[in-house]
């Protein structure tokens, strides 16, 4: 059986991984177009291999080698494709930079992606767990996601109750995971309104003297406030928040609140509570903690990162151990947001 073109065996993924830890592909391929990306996928059927789609490789921990093929689709390409009263409407190649999407889209005058600033990785890795920060969601400005579908090797495009956006969720981690993401459709609104309530970044605002802001403020200030609250992956090894904030009922919340008269929570739309994850590890005494090369960040306890030359499996037992106490001690389950390869 030949190997199509773009296709190279036994890949190092160390530098392709935010956390910075070692792993190999057994095959790897970066293709630029959608035909080398179907005959990729074509040739990995006809050999029976797992396929691992990577993107920035900042969601995602490696504690052990991909035995298959790893495929980090490379398109590119970002336009304009229509307007109408209400929107701007997007189409961005699933191999952009998100961080240069956000900026180039703010560029071209076209505001609402602004508070997503700096978060690490590629658009086609955006929609899969719906990436979220200061306020505002992915899911709150996708139109559509055009995808490769595997099983019928047919493109075709998702709309936006299709994808199934949640907390850090969607169907592409589910039943979707046979669906490559080829492009991502955004509507910018026209009418758009500064979202700027979210606590750090209301503080940085004013401490700039800015009541009203324009999307570039709350650009610059989402990065200004991003630099000082999180570590650099290129400098520290991390994949962000390592825990989704558990959400838990009314019941629940109360009797934690009754114990712990502190606890930092969110009220949702359904009557149910967001807990800060960060604060009940931080609250248990993690923070700086160390477990051999891996370490919880001395100024945000959400954070794992790789205190240099740490292996993705001491990273995983150092997680293991943190979600051991925190459901001794508060009986909450904290689950892993970044995909493990284990
Ligand atoms: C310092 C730091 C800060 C972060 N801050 C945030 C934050 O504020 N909010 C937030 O939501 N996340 C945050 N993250 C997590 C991460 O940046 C996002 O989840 C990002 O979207 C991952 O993009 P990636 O290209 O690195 O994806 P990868 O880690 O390479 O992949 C993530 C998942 O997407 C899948 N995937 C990738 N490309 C495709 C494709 N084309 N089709 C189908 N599936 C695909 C992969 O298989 C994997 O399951 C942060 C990470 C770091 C390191």
């Amino acid at each position: 059986m030949s190997i199509p073109a773009p296709i190279r065996a036994d890949a190092d993924l160390s530098t392709l991984n935010t956390l910075g830890v070692p792993a190999r592909a057994a095959w790897f391929a970066e293709p630029t177009n959608l035909d080398a990306l179907a005959d990729s996928l074509a040739w990995a059927d006809r050999a029976s291999l797992p396929v691992l789609l990577l993107g920035g490789g900042s969601n995602i921990v490696f504690a052990a080698d991909w035995p298959g093929l790893v495929l980090r689709p490379a398109l590119a390409g970002r336009e304009l494709i229509g307007t109408d009263k209400d929107f701007f409407h997007v189409r961005v190649a699933a191999g952009e930079n998100w961080h240069e999407t956000v900026r180039w889209t703010l560029e071209q005058g076209w505001p609402g992606l602004e508070n997503l600033a700096l978060i690490p990785g590629v658009v086609g890795a955006g929609p899969i767990q719906n990436i979220g920060a200061y306020g505002l969601e992915l899911a709150d400005r996708i139109e559509a996601v055009e995808v490769f579908d595997r099983d019928s090797g047919e493109v075709r495009s998702l709309t936006h109750s299709e994808c199934r956006f949640a907390y850090r969720d969607s169907v592409f981690k589910h039943e979707g995971r046979g669906l490559v993401v080829l492009s991502v459709t955004l509507a910018l609104p026209r009418a758009w309104q500064p979202n700027a309530r979210y606590r750090d970044l209301a503080e940085a605002l004013d401490q700039k003297g800015i009541t009203d802001p324009s999307a570039l403020d709350i650009f610059a200030a989402v990065v200004e406030v991003r630099q000082r609250k999180l570590p650099d992956p290129a400098r520290t090894g991390n994949v962000g928040s390592f825990f989704k904030n558990p959400i838990v009922d009314e019941p629940a919340y109360a009797a934690l609140k009754a114990n712990e008269p502190d606890l930092v929570a969110y009220p949702q739309p359904d009557g149910r509570f967001k807990l800060a994850a960060g604060w009940l590890i931080d609250r248990a005494g993690w923070k700086g903690r160390k477990m051999g090369a891996a370490g919880v960040h001395a100024n945000q306890a959400l954070v794992l990162v790789n205190l240099g030359g740490a292996r993705g499996a001491e990273i995983l037992a150092l997680a293991r151990s943190i979600q051991a106490d925190i459901e001794t001690r508060y009986g909450i389950t904290l689950e892993t947001e970044p995909i493990l390869i284990e």
